[in-house]
């Protein structure tokens, strides 16, 4: 008798500033300017503080943030369960992040602005090569 391993299946972030580390949580990053210290997601050409064209460095972006505004979406396309939640994150590195807000019920009673939230990451689909795509989400920080 066999035992049968099966080895875990591939998986990509859905996003380029998503890392998924082989050890240590997932995390956001952001893009610093060595000039002036401000920090954006994705890749920049230029500063729009202080117009230097770099260079940018990589730091990890913190994992807990607030909720700067939220909505309720009830109509999208086809096959997207609704109604579910969206929202603008800060972070405290300067830098928001437009997300999915999750483990919170689309009830406006539920949400508040400046709300404490914090990253998590689930399997949003499988890509054509039958890798994991995973999805970055915020939820409410527990307690
Ligand atoms: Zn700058």
């Amino acid at each position: 008798m066999s035992v049968t391993e099966t080895a875990p299946r591939a998986r990509r972030p859905i996003v380029p500033f998503l890392r998924l580390p082989e050890s240590g949580e997932p995390h956001l990053v952001g893009q610093r300017c060595e000039g002036c210290g401000a920090v954006y997601l994705g890749k920049r050409r230029a500063c729009s503080r202080c117009t230097a064209e770099g260079p940018f460095k990589e730091i990890p972006l913190s994992r807990r943030g607030t909720v700067w505004v939220w909505s309720i979406v009830h109509q999208s396309v086809p096959g997207v369960q609704v109604p579910y939640v969206v929202g603008i994150v800060d972070l405290p590195e300067g830098v928001s992040v437009r997300c999915n807000l999750t483990d919170v019920e689309p009830d406006p009673k539920k949400l508040r602005f400046g709300m404490p939230v914090e990253m998590t990451t689930g399997v949003s689909q499988q890509d054509r090569e039958g890798r994991d795509v995973v999805a970055f989400y915020f939820r409410p920080v527990q307690g």
